[in-house]
């Protein structure tokens, strides 16, 4: 069996960027997991002395507090400035524009429309800087029965996909006279779907490598199923069957942007051990 790793897939620039930041702060605690990794969050525990709180609230005697790679609240900036306390900020400027356009935007009038996901950080932290109504949706018809201002502004979260992005710009040019529309939709991301697609479509089996809450490995797994239904989403190499292999020709493995390259080798490495 053939085993290819898609052409783009791994680690983006702002999670480099902040696992890089995390590596030289030795003893520092990052509010919230700085990147949705499990395996990686625990190396750098165990490696560089870097600790993962849930909340501000979980701090103590820290004298270094990380800024995870989606950001954090506006609200949550504001306690943690009070503190005594060094802030490093490896929140990913592809995320960091996102929050100055919501607060623009809100401040020239805009009511902010954000397509994102509720509960994800990086949509909690851009639209706490909304200063206007703020509605995040998933989808036109969370829309349907709230009354909109003439004036919108679109941001999306950094992960969707265009396409469902684009409806949405399309449902709001019908509901209001001035409709912004910001593409913040992350260019990472997006070549990483690519080259996932393109690989599905010509693998018998795909093998999506990331956080089971990472957004961007979610819509991976999506592109990749839709194109090829031997597609499984695993974390780490334990959770790899010998079985799902057989017969099979062509493996792909792409892996979110929060996945490092030596989690991908060592999946690769076990499943070419099972050929
Ligand atoms: S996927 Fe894009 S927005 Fe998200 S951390 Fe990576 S570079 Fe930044």
């Amino acid at each position: 069996m053939q085993i290819e790793i898609a052409k783009n897939c791994g680690f983006c620039f702002g999670v480099r960027r902040a696992v890089k930041i995390a590596q030289k702060a030795s003893g520092a605690s990052t509010i919230g997991e700085l990147i949705h990794n499990n395996l990686e969050i625990k190396r750098l525990q165990t490696e560089c002395n870097v600790k993962t709180l849930k909340s501000i609230d979980e701090l103590t005697n820290e004298k270094t507090a990380i800024i995870r790679t989606h950001g954090i609240t506006k609200n949550d900036l504001g306690k943690l400035s009070q503190k005594d306390i060094k802030i490093i900020d490896a929140t990913c400027p592809f995320v960091t524009k996102p929050q100055k356009i919501a607060a623009d935007m809100s401040a020239a009038g805009y009511e902010i429309v954000y397509f994102g996901d509720k509960e994800h950080p990086e949509a909690k932290s851009v639209a706490s800087y909304a200063t206007n109504r703020v509605h995040i949706v998933l989808s036109t018809d969370e829309l349907e029965n709230i009354k909109l201002s003439n004036k919108i502004a679109l941001i999306s979260q950094t992960t969707k996909k265009i396409e469902k992005y684009s409806a949405l710009v399309v449902y709001l040019m019908k509901r209001a006279k001035e409709v912004r529309v910001f593409n913040t939709i992350c260019n990472a991301t997006l070549e990483n779907q690519e080259a996932a697609e393109e690989l599905a479509r010509r693998a018998d089996i795909m093998i999506v490598i990331g956080g089971k809450n990472s957004s961007n490995t979610k819509q991976l797994f999506l592109i990749s199923k839709s194109l090829c239904k031997d597609s499984y989403h695993i974390e780490n190499a334990d959770e790899l069957q010998k079985q799902w292999f057989i017969n099979k020709k062509l493996c792909g493995i792409t892996a979110g942007a929060s996945t490092p390259e030596w989690i991908i080798e060592n999946i690769a490495k076990t499943i070419k051990n099972f050929s």
